[in-house]
């Protein structure tokens, strides 16, 4: 069976990775601004006539009349499903903390850093110690 997700996650997803994030990032499609306004191809009919609502969260397709959240962009773009679309976004959340899974290399390796720091701390005071 495949993994459910529960509606917490979901949220996350939809809500705290960007709009633009997995327009640029995640899906790479090709966007540009015209007369100061960002744009992107549609996924669906292949037009410039869309924008963002970066408030909600949203892209819009003035041409499909679509509202796409991150995850349905996902699924539009790449042809996914719903769960490997979701796990695909889950890379791009920013760290909360249960994320661990997802974390970023520059995530693991401030932790590992810390990690020596209180070691070493650790050491020294052992070192201390034992002389005393
Ligand atoms: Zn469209």
């Amino acid at each position: 069976m495949a993994r459910r997700f529960s509606s917490e996650e979901l949220r996350a997803l939809r809500n705290d990775v960007a709009i633009r994030t997995v327009i640029g990032s995640v899906l790479e499609l090709p966007c540009k601004k015209v007369e100061g306004v960002f744009r992107f191809l549609c996924p669906l009919c292949s037009e410039f006539q869309t924008g963002v609502h970066p408030e909600e969260n949203l892209a819009r397709c003035f041409r499909c009349q679509r509202n796409f959240n991150t995850i349905e962009l996902v699924i539009a773009a790449r042809q996914l499903d719903f769960v490997s679309s979701v796990k695909l976004l889950q890379k791009y959340l920013p760290g909360n903390g249960r994320s661990t899974a997802v974390a970023s290399d520059d995530d693991r390796l401030r932790r590992n850093e810390r990690c020596s720091a209180v070691e070493s701390v650790a050491t020294v005071l052992s070192r201390c110690l034992t002389q005393f």
